[in-house]
C-alpha cells in the first residue's frame, strides 16, 4: 500500500510501498478515507517533538471504513464508518482503570510510536474506533479527534457549565472547535482574544466578542465589558507565559484558567490576589479521553460542531503535497485544516 513516511528527522516526508498491516484479533484494519495533517505533525518532522522510532507513517486524525474485523472485535462490521481515537493505552494500569488512559503506563499514540494514517490502510485496537455516523463527513471525523476532543477536554477539565462566560485566547484549530463547543453548551458571553483581524473577524462571525490584543492589554478589555467582574472560564490555547498570565488575570470569582498551549517559559502568579483572594484555579489540559468521543461525535452529527468547506483544504496521499501543508503550519496556526483524502486510482 501506499504510506507517507517520516524516515529522518529534520529531512520532507517521503512516498513509500509498504505492506498493508495484518491485525490480530482484538485490532481492525481501516481504510482511510480521511487523514488530517495537524501543527504536532510538523513538530515531529521537525524534531522539535522527539520520535522514538524511524521510518514511522505519520498521522493521528483518521477516519475511514473498516476493512477487516479481529474475531475479538464486537462492536464494528466490514464496511463500518469510523474515526479513530489516536491514545493507544493498555486498559488494566491504575490510570485506565480510572478512565484516565492520558497517563496510561505504557500508553502509545498513533502517528507517533506507531504507524498512523498517512496511508491507505490503517490497523488500531478496535477499542479505539468509534462509529462514525452518515451525517459527519470523513474530513471532519478526521480532525474532531484532535483539535476539538481536545477543547472539549478543556472544557471539561475547567468544569465549565450553561450560563458561564468564557475567554478564549487563539482562535486556531483548538479555539474554532472551543468557541462551537462553548456555545453548543449554552455559555454566556464568549470573548475571542487575537491580534489577528481576520481571525477576530471569522470568531465575531460566529457569535463571540472580539478581543483585539494589539489595541489594548486583552485583561482591562475583558474587565470593560463584564463591568469589571471577569470571565468564570479562560482557555489558553495559544503556548506563551504573556497570555497563560492574561487568561488568569481575566477570570472572576471561582473562575478557572485551563492551559492548553505548551510552552517552556514560566509564569508569575501573585498567589494573594490573582488566586486565593478569587478562589481562582490553574488547570493544566493534556489530550482527551475516550469517554468524551461520543458527546463530541453527538454534537457534530447535530451541526453543532461544524467544519464548513471554507475552513479544508484537501491534498492526495503524496509526500510533496503532504510536505507543502506541513510548511505552511509550521509558519502560522490557522483554522484551516488540510486534510489527506487519498485517491482511489493508484
Ligand atoms: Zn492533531
Ligand atoms: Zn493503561
Amino acid at each position: 500500500m501506499r504510506a507517507v513516511r517520516l524516515t529522518q528527522v529534520g529531512k520532507p516526508l517521503e512516498n513509500a510501498d509498504v505492506p498493508v498491516p495484518e491485525t490480530g484479533p482484538t485490532e481492525v484494519l481501516i481504510r482511510v478515507a480521511a487523514a488530517g495533517i495537524c501543527h504536532s505533525d510538523a513538530h515531529y518532522r521537525a524534531g522539535i517533538s522527539e520520535i522514538d522510532r524511524l521510518p514511522l507513517t505519520l498521522g493521528h486524525e483518521v477516519a475511514g471504513r473498516v476493512e477487516e474485523v479481529g474475531s475479538d472485535v464486537t462492536h464494528l462490521s466490514v464496511g463500518d464508518r469510523v474515526c479513530v481515537h489516536y491514545l493507544v493505552h493498555c486498559e488494566s494500569c491504575e490510570f485506565c482503570v480510572r478512565g484516565l488512559e492520558q497517563f496510561c503506563r505504557t500508553g502509545q499514540m498513533i502517528g507517533k510510536h506507531r504507524d498512523g494514517g498517512y496511508a491507505e490502510f490503517i490497523k488500531v485496537p478496535g477499542a479505539n474506533a468509534f462509529p462514525l455516523p452518515d451525517e459527519i463527513p470523513f474530513e471532519a471525523g478526521a480532525i474532531m479527534m484532535c483539535s476539538s476532543a481536545t477543547a472539549l477536554h478543556a472544557l471539561n477539565k475547567a468544569r465549565f457549565k450553561a450560563g458561564e462566560s468564557i475567554a478564549i485566547f487563539g482562535f486556531g484549530g483548538l479555539g474554532f472547535s472551543a468557541l462551537q463547543l462553548a456555545r453548543a453548551f449554552d455559555c454566556e458571553d464568549v470573548y475571542v482574544v487575537e491580534i489577528n483581524p481576520a481571525k477576530l473577524a471569522s470568531a465575531v462571525g460566529m457569535g463571540a466578542i472580539a478581543i483585539d490584543a494589539r489595541s489594548a492589554d486583552p485583561v482591562e478589555q475583558i474587565k470593560e465589558a463584564t463591568a469589571g467582574t471577569g470571565v468564570d472560564v479562560a482557555l489558553e490555547l495559544i503556548g506563551s507565559a504573556k497570555t497563560m498570565r492574561q487568561a488568569v488575570l481575566c477570570l472572576a470569582a471561582l473562575g478557572r484558567a485551563a492551559l492548553v498551549g505548551l510552552t517552556a517559559e514560566s509564569m508569575s502568579i501573585f498567589p494573594y490576589t490573582e488566586l486565593i483572594n478569587k478562589e481562582a484555579g490553574i488547570i493544566g489540559v493534556s489530550d482527551h479521553l475516550a469517554t468524551e468521543l461520543p458527546t463530541l461525535i453527538e454534537l457534530a452529527c447535530n451541526r453543532k460542531l461544524r467544519f464548513p468547506p471554507e475552513t479544508l483544504r484537501v491534498v492526495d496521499l503524496d509526500a510533496a503535497q503532504i510536505n507543502g501543508a506541513l510548511d505552511a503550519l509550521q509558519d502560522s496556526i490557522d483554522h484551516v485544516r488540510t486534510v489527506i483524502v487519498p485517491s482511489s486510482d493508484k
